[in-house]
């Protein structure tokens, strides 16, 4: 459990959430999917517990607005394409994105990594 205390509700959530292939997923999403596996938790719960789980690098969090993030159980470097009109996450390679010139980080600092969204819809026909 990474240094967090299993307690019972973050051993539902962690079963929930890595017991598949991997994925993302909205704190609101894993509210709904507690709901149905009858794990019966708070939306704050849920947050708290995704965000325990980034602190302890267990997840990557993908901020796709200021009010939607999504929480990836791939850790690796990757991109996403973003969905809009599903709400929905795709990955891209690390390897299918290149950069012809980054900035140099500030003056002290490191890059600790860079995220690409790409936001994409239907195409109208
Ligand atoms: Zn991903």
């Amino acid at each position: 459990m990474a240094g967090l205390r299993p307690t019972r509700q973050r051993v539902a959530l962690a079963e929930l959430l890595f017991g598949g292939p991997h994925r993302h997923v909205s704190a609101e999403q894993l509210h709904g999917e507690a709901d149905t596996a009858n794990v019966n938790v708070s939306l704050a719960t849920i947050y708290n517990t995704l965000h325990q789980f980034h602190e302890a690098g267990l997840l990557r969090e993908v901020a796709i607005d200021a009010s939607r993030s999504y929480f990836d159980t791939d850790t690796s470097d990757h991109h996403h394409f973003y969905v809009e009109d599903e709400q929905r996450m795709i990955d891209i390679p690390a390897e299918s994105v290149e950069f012809k010139a980054l900035p140099k980080a500030p003056e002290g600092m490191e890059v600790s990594h860079v995220d690409v969204v790409i936001r994409v819809r239907r195409a109208s026909a």
